[in-house]
């Protein structure tokens, strides 16, 4: 066999199971919009989040301290995306901290769950809309290639929508979230359920049958049962 045949043998592109290099300047990326972010653009979540932190794909760009990309275990089987980064999140550059936060460790734990080992949280967006507003249509499709890329790397079967411009940003789907939450939507192999967000809970302090709080903790349940056969099937 010729060298060139034996390098060959490690060409992986005609196996379906490498991604295909990207096309495009990767360190044009970071600075337009109109610049496709292909499969295949990141090998590491630092290397990502060097994009991230001086990225002026939308105008949130010019708001930010910090492009809060996402912390937890990039091997985790449950991703868990937002909305966007809060005041806090700027501040520090870590996503779900202050009172959310610490709302959703707990509800994360009511399973044995733990962000640092189970989970991969992030937003939709990484850079936080001025006075905590909704992100828009514009400036969610603008990062969304960050977040394909994310969800390719981390590949986890399960992924929790916290809120609808999650729900609305990754699936497209507009419903309400009270309409659609605790519901497994199957997607290419992934398990995506949408769920309340824990700031909404906070807001909605009841534990009554039937409140916000009492449905998350159905919800979170269905998610562990739903983990617990993933791993043991
Ligand atoms: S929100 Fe996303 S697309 Fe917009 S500037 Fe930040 S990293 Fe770039």
């Amino acid at each position: 066999m010729s060298a060139e045949n034996q390098i060959n043998l490690f060409d992986l592109s005609d196996s379906g199971a490498a991604v295909a290099a990207p096309k495009v300047d990767p360190d044009l990326i970071p600075t337009s919009a109109t610049i496709p972010i292909p499969p295949g653009t990141y090998h590491s979540m630092e290397e990502m989040k060097a994009h991230c932190d001086r990225c002026f794909r939308c105008d949130l760009g010019h708001n930010r301290t910090h492009a809060v990309v996402g912390e937890g275990n990039v091997h985790a089987q449950i991703m868990l995306v937002g909305e966007g980064p809060g005041q806090t999140e700027d501040e520090t550059g870590r996503p779900f901290v202050g009172r959310s936060g610490e709302l959703l460790d707990k509800i994360l734990a009511s399973v044995k769950l733990t962000r640092e080992r189970d989970v991969f949280i992030c937003n939709v967006v990484k850079c936080r809309p001025p006075e905590n507003r909704t992100p828009t249509t514009d400036e969610a499709e603008a990062c969304k290639g960050y977040l394909l890329e994310q969800i390719r790397m981390i590949d986890p079967k399960i992924i929790l929508l916290t809120g609808a411009t999650a729900l609305k940003g990754l699936l497209g789907i507009k419903q309400g979230i009270t309409k659609v939450r605790g519901q497994w939507i199957e997607r290419d192999g992934r398990f995506y359920m949408p769920i309340f967000h824990p700031a909404y809970l906070l807001r909605n302090p009841s534990r009554e049958q039937g409140s916000p709080k009492w449905l998350m903790w159905q919800d979170i349940q269905a998610v562990r049962k739903k983990l617990d056969e993933i791993q043991n099937g």
